[in-house]
Formats: structure tokens, C-alpha cells, sequence
């Protein structure tokens, strides 16, 4: 006879380990099972390997979920400061990089090294190199069968994550196991991803690949103020990241690449130095490299003076650089998305303890929820906070 646990956590990820830490020091008998052989490889790469571990000012502005209330209750429960606590307690040494977000000093294998430590010290049992394959519900029972054994619990939690990065672990495993069971999924797609542009725009800004600058980027839904990054196969940075989470394939995005200038600045320029050059106006301003795909792309002269120009066109001048719309052809995909947006319903979890409302003792965390944060450690966060309200909820 298999030993039947009180909790197997499928996924030895973020919200995974933090899950079996929380049943493990509550006396749960407790089995996290991982299909890789390290723990936590998404947490080790993320954050340029230094993981952005929270955000100090996380608020339910950074989710996005089909019900706009269901993340609130996991979240107060267990707030950035808790993460913090926990940091600290193991001397982990951080720095907060933009306003709220904090990265490890040294690297994100302390991270994983604290949340593995937290599990044993409380005598969770973990397998590495072990993927679930087949999950079934007899009576109170779940089975959980890897292609060597079959475990059991009373309690099932799916920590599965989603489908980026399918090298270290990505997979639609727990998507397919809420189906199984008759919960239903909101539509998947990759976010927080960079964008590809048309073969042809693409060709005009090639030399501008590596140049980064300050824009505000927009759409009906919302705007960023972040960086943008020219690729050699189209935009990314952590503008283009922000706004993939609030796009759907065929819409446009605009970017304003002058977000601290008007046309007072201009004009007022033009007062100063009437026989400067546009050019050198934009160059103070942006980087050369843009400046010059700018002024080829508008046709605009290099040695006209400013004097020369009537209000109406520098107006426009500073106006098409204030809204330049894109329609992205695509995205990178999961191979390059931070996230995947969507997942298991909420409709089909209680929003206090993460619990299908169908399926008893069938628990659902971390990314596979549909419940996604913005760039800046707002993922980690839900992470943590949904396995923190599910492991408390074991019985
Ligand atoms: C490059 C990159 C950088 C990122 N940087 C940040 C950041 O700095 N800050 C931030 O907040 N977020 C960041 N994220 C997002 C963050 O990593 C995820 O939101 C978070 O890891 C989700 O945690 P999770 O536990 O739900 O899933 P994961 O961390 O993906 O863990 C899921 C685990 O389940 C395992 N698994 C899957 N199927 C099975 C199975 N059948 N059997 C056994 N095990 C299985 C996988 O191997 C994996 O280890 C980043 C993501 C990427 C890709």
C-alpha cells in the first residue's frame, strides 16, 4: 500500500516550495514532487538571475484576473513584508532597484536555497526527477502516478506553472488536469514577451537594435513609463513587456518617445537657439542612433534652421513622436514570455484558499491560476501569497 500523505504539491517551483514549507511547518505530511532534478529553476533564472523576488507596493492594480476581486484575499493575507520577513531571517542581503522592487544582491539561488531549507527543516518529503503523468480521485483519495510510482494524499495541490519556457520545466500539465476534472480554462496566451516587427519595419530600424530609451507606451487599456529596447527582431524591454500583458493579437500599441517633452520645449529652444538644427534639438533628447532613423524615416532636414519652420510643423514633428503606432505582427511566444496569462478559471477556486469549488482537497497556485502580475516582482508574489492561503487551508 502507497503511504497516503495529507498534501502532494505537484511542481517544485515558486509557489510549490513556498507551499510545502507552509503544510510542512503546519505537521502536514507533506510530498512535493519536481520533474526536473533541480528545484526552483524558473526563480534561479528570473530577475537577470538576481530574481525580483516581491514589490513593496504591490497593489491589485498590478493583476490581471477575469474577476478583477479574486486575487485581493490571497494577496492581504500575506503581504511583500511576510516574503521580506522570511528574506531576512536568512540573512539573504537585497537591494530595491526601481521604486518597490526588490532583487537578491547576490544571485536567485539564495532564494531557492531559503524556500528547500524552509521545507526540510519542517520534514517535507521532495523528489526531483519526477513528473507527475496521470492524477485520479477515488473516494477522498487522489492518486498521483509518475512513470515509476503512485502516490497518495488527501490532498492534491497543482503548482504546475505555465507554459514559457518549456526548457526548464514549461508545460500545460496543470491546465490539462483541470480539465480532467471538469474545471474550466480561460484563454492562455504568453505575456510580458517581447514583440516581433514586420519583415519591412524590421529592415528600416535594423541598425537601431541594442539602443534603448525612456518612452511612455500606451493603449485604450492602460500606459507604461519604462524602457524600450530595439532587437534585432523587434521591441522589447520593460515597456514592451508591460504592455504585452494588456494586448491581443492585431491590436496596435503607441509610444510616445519623448515622454518629458512638449512643444513649449521646442519653441522655447527654438527661442534660444534659432539656428540649431532639428536634429540637434531631438539629439539632445534621444539617442543618436534613433535621432537618425527619425529624421531619414520623416524626411526632416539636418540643416535647415529652426528659425526656419513654421509652428505648425514642429508641432507635428514633436506630435509624431509623441504617438507612433505599432501593430506588432506577433510576439516572441512562449519561448520568451516572462508569464502566461490565463489559466484555471477562478471562477472554479476559492478565492481565500485557492480550492477548486468542484473537487474537494483539489488545490490550484502560483502561474497555472488565472491570475497574472505585471513586470517587477508582482508574479513571485502571487506565488507565494496563493501557496501561503492554500497551505493553510490543508486539513
Ligand atoms: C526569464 C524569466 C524571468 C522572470 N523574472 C521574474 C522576476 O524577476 N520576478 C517575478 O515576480 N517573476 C518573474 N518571472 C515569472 C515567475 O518566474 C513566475 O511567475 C513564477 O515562477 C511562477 O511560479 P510557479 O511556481 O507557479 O511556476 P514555476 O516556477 O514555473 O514552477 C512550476 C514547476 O512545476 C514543475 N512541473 C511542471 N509539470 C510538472 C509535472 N507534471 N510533474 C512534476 N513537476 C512539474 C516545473 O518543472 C516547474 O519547476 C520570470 C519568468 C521568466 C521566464
Amino acid at each position: 500500500m502507497p503511504k497516503n500523505y495529507d498534501v502532494i504539491i505537484i511542481g517544485g517551483g515558486a509557489a510549490g516550495l513556498m507551499a510545502a514549507s507552509v503544510c510542512a511547518k503546519r505537521g502536514k505530511e507533506t510530498l512535493l514532487l519536481e520533474a526536473n532534478k533541480n528545484l526552483g529553476k524558473k526563480i534561479l533564472i528570473s530577475g537577470g538571475g538576481r530574481c525580483n523576488f516581491t514589490n513593496l507596493f504591490a497593489s491589485n492594480d498590478n493583476f490581471l484576473c477575469q474577476n478583477p476581486h479574486f486575487f485581493k484575499s490571497a494577496l492581504k493575507r500575506y503581504s511583500p513584508y511576510e516574503f521580506l520577513d522570511l528574506v531576512e531571517s536568512y540573512g539573504i542581503e537585497y537591494v530595491e532597484k526601481a521604486a518597490g522592487q526588490l532583487f537578491c544582491k547576490t544571485s536567485a539561488r539564495e532564494i531557492v536555497n531559503m524556500l528547500e531549507s524552509e521545507c526540510k527543516k519542517y520534514n517535507a518529503e521532495i523528489i526531483l526527477n519526477c513528473s507527475a503523468q496521470r492524477i485520479s480521485k477515488d473516494g477522498e483519495t487522489f492518486s498521483v502516478t509518475t512513470a515509476t510510482d503512485t502516490y497518495e494524499s488527501k490532498n492534491l495541490i497543482l503548482a504546475t506553472g505555465g507554459l514559457p519556457i518549456a526548457q526548464i520545466g514549461g508545460n500545460d500539465f496543470g491546465l490539462k488536469i483541470a480539465k480532467e476534472f471538469g474545471l474550466s480554462i480561460t484563454s492562455v496566451e504568453p505575456a510580458l514577451v517581447p514583440y516581433k516587427l514586420s519583415e519591412s519595419l524590421l529592415k528600416k530600424t535594423s541598425l537601431l537594435s541594442g539602443v534603448a530609451l525612456p518612452v511612455r507606451i500606451f493603449n485604450d487599456k492602460i500606459s507604461f513609463n519604462e524602457d524600450l529596447l530595439f532587437t534585432h527582431k523587434g521591441l522589447s524591454g520593460p515597456a514592451i513587456l508591460q504592455i504585452s500583458l494588456y494586448w491581443n493579437a492585431g491590436e496596435s500599441v503607441s509610444i510616445d518617445f519623448l515622454p518629458s517633452i512638449e512643444i513649449d520645449n521646442l519653441m522655447s529652444y527654438r527661442r534660444s537657439h534659432p539656428k540649431r538644427s532639428i536634429d540637434t534639438f531631438l539629439k539632445n533628447n534621444l539617442p543618436k542612433k534613433f535621432v537618425e532613423y527619425w529624421c531619414k524615416r520623416e524626411s526632416l532636414s539636418l540643416t535647415d534652421n529652426l528659425a526656419d519652420y513654421s509652428n505648425e510643423s514642429l508641432t507635428k514633428i514633436i506630435t509624431d513622436l509623441k504617438s507612433f503606432t505599432v501593430t506588432p505582427p506577433g510576439t516572441e511566444g512562449y519561448r520568451k514570455a516572462e508569464v502566461m496569462r490565463g489559466g484555471v478559471s477562478t471562477d472554479e477556486l476559492s478565492s481565500k484558499t485557492l480550492e477548486s469549488k468542484k473537487v474537494q482537497g483539489l488545490y490550484f497556485i502560483g502561474e497555472v491560476v488565472d491570475v497574472t502580475g505585471q513586470l517587477g516582482g508582482f508574479n513571485f508574489q502571487w506565488a507565494w501569497a496563493s501557496a501561503h492561503a492554500a497551505g493553510l487551508s490543508i486539513t
